[in-house]
């Protein structure tokens, strides 16, 4: 028998290129406000600001004893290097960065970055001993010719090649469907949980059931203090990628506190 899995919910609120490092402090202090004791027990929060905020952000954190995990939004998968612009794990965990947003469908579109470097990442970021999540998706021309599996079956594969079942088990994969980011529009909680069951299904067939039960499985796209309830009350939906609705503290603490809506 596999043993049950623990997946305690992950929020991660994911700022893209919003909020300077001023904005992000007050940020801070206000989500934790808003936030409990009853809330970090029930449910992991990260925090995914532009580079240039981290070190603020980690030591109102620090000083303030505040449980909210610090993430980054991307790296490079070298430790060093001639790669202008480019920051490296050890540089993320050196400053006490937990997660890291690996894959993110804007860094495949726009910047595009492939299977193999996304592969390459994650496994940078699990050598740093930081987790990654993992970002996989379909755009709607896919979903609509019925490739929405298939398209995510070969991203899950691809980005955790060579990497390890116990790895694995303690990574966050977010499915966010490309065309709900940013849109407004949301897959329904039926959708999102049949993907979500799906990629723990590819995790299943690469390693065993007891790793793919222990893996978060986050969804991301449109995620809003409204809807939030009914995607978290799917059994393969372990949390939320957040883009749009983290970027103001009170709508990201409702979503945070999600399991107290009647
Ligand atoms: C995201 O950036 O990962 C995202 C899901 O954005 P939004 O919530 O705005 O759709």
């Amino acid at each position: 028998m596999p043993a049950e899995p623990t997946r305690k919910p992950l929020m991660s609120g994911n700022w893209k290129m919003h909020h300077n490092h001023l904005e992000a402090i007050q940020f801070v202090q206000k989500l934790s406000y808003a936030l409990n004791a009853a809330d970090y027990d029930a449910v992991d929060v990260s925090l995914h600001p532009p580079f240039t905020d981290l070190r603020s952000i980690q030591t109102v954190l620090d000083a303030d004893r505040i449980p909210i995990l610090l993430g980054a939004q991307n790296c490079h998968w070298d430790d060093k290097g001639a790669f202008t612009g480019e920051v490296s794990p050890p540089m993320l965990a050196k400053l006490a960065v937990d997660l890291v947003i690996v894959g993110h469908s804007e860094r495949r579109e726009i910047f595009h970055e492939s299977d193999e470097w996304v592969n390459r990442k994650v496994k940078a970021v699990l050598a740093a001993q930081m987790t990654p999540i993992m970002c996989v998706g379909e755009t709607l021309a896919e979903r609509e010719a019925g490739d929405a599996e298939a398209k995510v079956d070969r991203q899950v594969r691809a980005g955790l090649t060579g990497v390890a079942a116990h790895q694995a088990a303690g990574m966050v994969i977010a499915y966010e469907p490309i065309w709900a980011i940013g849109t407004g529009q949301t897959a329904t909680p039926d959708d999102a949980q049949a993907m979500c069951a799906a990629v723990r299904g590819v995790v299943a067939d690469l390693y065993d059931a007891g790793t793919a039960a222990a893996t978060r499985i986050q969804y991301g796209g449109s995620v809003k203090p409204g809807n939030t309830a009914e995607l978290m009350s799917r059994p393969d939906v372990d949390g939320a990628l957040v883009g749009g609705a983290s970027l103001d503290p009170d709508s990201f603490a409702q979503i945070v506190r999600f399991r107290l809506v009647a």
